[in-house]
């Protein structure tokens, strides 16, 4: 099993090569992941979490394998146990939560027609499987492992039943194939997709399923509910570009869908990429003391996601009928995405609450970065929905998690959810208004006696912590009006003051060991975390700040900080990955942009630096679409305006869209694009050629536990 004592080494291997083998030196190469290797002979070295590659992370067909370390080496890099404070904390909420209420489970097994084993999606080729819920096998133990949160435990043996739901009349569910549901709705003649899961690969899969127990009738619309890409990204596996040109597909969204996919992915989809695999834990490889679920489903699809532009948007509450299927859209904007919209089928008495309403709180903020939410508008949209559908439904069901049937219970869990949502924002507004600060507010709130044994809003995707604090944010934003916090130090100086003022690193480190031995493991994470960003290099500060996260992992309840907690651990024990990120800013999302956003984003990769003292005036001539744009670089800002052309501008470039795509993604050059005549530039040349120069580019696998590397940029 474990080779010679050698040093952890990475190497670079084919996707899928067999990697329990001798390597030249004698040295055994272990597979680190039952992703990568599913062969039962090759016992995963799953403790290895942070040399786990996911294909979605790679940008090109690589992967890294281990050179296995000597035990003692090992051990460094090993999940731990759970230690005593953490088994206590995990007992009590075993002990004081509902268990022996079982309908959630009935609830997810109703109208269950078939599945595939794992709900396996294999990769293409020798790849890993792009999906699969055989790493999650663990979780069929009844009681939970004493490293998992037992409330936890519950929800991720629920997001683990997958296959074909019927719900209801024509109205058919898959779930469990990715994080979110695929809803699919029989028309008289064709298919109505609602959503479309995160990738083509899993939305194929998906669809394949449906196909094997139901008529094959060919897909005629997609609705996308809202502007994420769980919900989006797998529409190239359910129909394509030429079908949906050709009119034989209409695409339907939300007003403001693509606007909002810009300004939620490309414009910080960089930074968001990255902090996307602290909240889904995406490095973990599955297992007690790694990933074991992300509240809102199992975990985020392992494949590149894909984007259709709508053919059609819907801007206001009102009725279609589309292929014999009756659809109320009611629109949801600003609530749990910018651009989403709920919809009610009055010939089946459905309602489809799209990802208004889970089996969870869900977030007024996520961990991985978006504009925060506006808990009172979402709680009221909850509450029309009632209003109007309430007494016409008899199954609601949403895009995440599984359906309720009966109407008692529709509103019982629609009234549970809206006060829910209207509590956070308003007992949190309540507590800023007598001054508290977002720690403070997070800290006192606690739900009401009513709402803390309901299974549907604890809190396994949002929290009642980070909520409260996104209410803060929402309304006062990120100064807590103590000017000791208005310009204070920035991380590496303030560490390094505070540490020397501490008495210095081992001083802390003897009583920081004493504090986790009784538990505090906040307060230790927090002052290792001061010692790593004064010296990074400290091995003791970073071993102990690990420990400290895994046990605040193990006790947490919600998935998304389980999986930044142990993803902390992992980099602080190992540093940073050494993968490829892949940005959800990527061909298919940028294409998507309108002109102004496009150009928006070249704004964002304006080097402020390269760009000193340069003025340029360029003018845009679209052919495919007739577009006029005129950009300028000035004062290291770059500005667009539409419809004009400056009269002195230095260059004038004529082209086709997909060309400026493909300049911007470095998929060619300017000169390149003019030879092959795909561009045409007049004025001088040299000068949208200087503007390309001054793109920076973003690397996803930026440090986050450790300080920046400063030579990076
Ligand atoms: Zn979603």
């Amino acid at each position: 099993m474990v080779g010679p004592a050698t040093n952890r080494k990475a190497i670079d291997l084919g996707l899928g090569e067999r990697l329990a083998k001798p390597d030249a030196k004698g040295v055994t190469l272990e597979c680190c992941s039952r992703w990568i290797c599913e062969d039962d002979a090759h016992e995963p070295l799953s403790v290895i979490s942070d040399f786990w590659i996911p294909p979605m992370l790679l940008r090109s067909a690589f992967a890294i394998a281990v050179v296995a370390a000597s035990p003692a080496a090992l051990a460094q890099i090993t999940p731990k146990a759970a230690e005593p404070a953490t088994l206590k904390a995990n007992a009590e909420m075993a002990r004081n939560l509902p268990f022996a209420d079982r309908q959630d489970f009935d609830d997810a097994m109703k109208g269950f027609i078939a599945t595939v084993p794992d709900a396996l999606v294999p990769g293409r080729g020798q790849r890993p499987p792009v999906w699969s819920m055989k790493p999650y096998a663990f979780l069929k133990e009844e009681g939970a492992a004493d490293s998992v949160n037992p409330s936890l435990w519950r929800q991720a043996q629920l997001n683990t039943i997958h296959g074909l739901f019927k719900v209801t009349g024509r109205v058919y569910q898959v779930r469990g194939f990715d994080i979110a549901n695929m809803t699919i709705v029989e028309g008289d003649t064709g298919l109505i997709l609602v959503d479309t899961l995160g990738s083509p690969d899993t939305a194929r899969a998906a669809l394949e399923l449906y196909y094997r127990h139901r008529p094959r009738k060919p897909v005629g619309t997609v609705i996308y509910t809202h502007s994420h890409a769980d919900h989006f990204g797998g529409i190239k596996g359910v129909t394509s570009e030429a079908d949906v040109a050709a009119g034989k597909v209409q695409v339907l969204a939300p007003a403001g869908f693509t606007e909002a996919v810009a300004s939620e992915i490309v414009l910080a989809g960089s930074a968001m990429s990255r902090r996307a695999q602290y909240q889904f834990g995406i490095i973990l490889p599955p297992g007690p003391r790694g990933h074991v679920d992300s509240g809102l489903g199992k975990t985020v699809g392992r494949a590149p996601l894909s984007l259709i532009a709508p053919t059609a948007t819907v801007e206001r509450n009102e009725t279609r009928t589309i292929d014999g299927v009756e659809i109320a859209f009611h629109m949801a904007q600003g609530s749990e995405a910018p651009a989403e919209m709920l919809i009610y089928f009055p010939q089946f008495r459905v309602l489809d609450m799209a990802e208004d309403v889970n089996h969870t709180m869900h977030n007024l903020y996520t961990l991985r970065g978006s504009e925060v939410r506006d808990g009172n508008l979402w709680s009221r949209y909850i509450g029309e929905a009632l209003e109007a559908f309430g007494d016409r439904t008899d199954v609601v069901i949403g895009q995440h998690t599984w359906p309720v049937a009966g109407q008692a219970r529709v509103a019982r869990l629609l009234k549970t959810q809206r006060d829910m949502y209207k509590f956070i924002n308003d007992q949190s507004l309540r507590l800023l208004n007598h001054g508290y600060t977002p720690l403070e507010i997070a800290e006192t709130l606690r739900m009401p006696a009513s709402l803390e044994q309901e299974w549907s809003v604890r809190g396994y995707y949002g929290t009642l912590s980070h909520n409260a604090k996104a209410v803060y944010q929402k309304y006062l934003g990120w100064y807590d009006g103590n000017p000791a916090n208005l310009n204070p130090l920035p991380p590496v100086e303030n560490a390094r003051k505070t540490v020397e003022y501490m008495g210095g690193a081992d001083a802390v480190i003897v009583r920081a060991r004493d504090d986790f031995a009784r538990g505090e493991y906040r307060w230790v994470a927090s002052a290792m975390n001061q010692l790593v960003f004064a010296d990074p290099s400290s091995r003791a500060a970073r071993e102990l700040g690990a420990d400290a996260l895994e046990q605040l992992g193990y006790q947490a309840e919600a998935g998304p900080w389980r999986d930044a907690y142990l993803v902390g651990a992992a980099e602080l024990r190992n540093g940073v990955p050494r993968i490829s990120g892949a940005s959800t800013a990527n061909a298919d999302t940028i294409r998507a942009l309108g002109i102004g956003q496009f150009f928006d984003y070249l704004g964002v990769r304006l080097d402020a630096a390269k760009a000193e003292g340069k003025a340029l005036t360029i003018n845009w001539i679209f052919t495919d679409s007739g577009q006029l744009f005129v950009t300028t670089v000035e004062n290291s800002a770059l500005t667009w305006m539409a419809g004009r052309q400056a009269t002195k501008a230095d260059a004038t470039i004529t082209l086709a869209r997909g060309t400026l795509d493909a300049l911007a993604l470095g998929q060619t050059t300017l000169p390149e694009a003019v030879k092959a005549g795909l561009a045409k530039v007049e004025g001088d040349a040299a000068k949208p050629e200087e503007l390309l120069a001054m793109l920076d580019t973003f690397n996803v696998m930026f440090e986050v536990v450790e300080p920046k590397n400063a030579t990076r940029r």
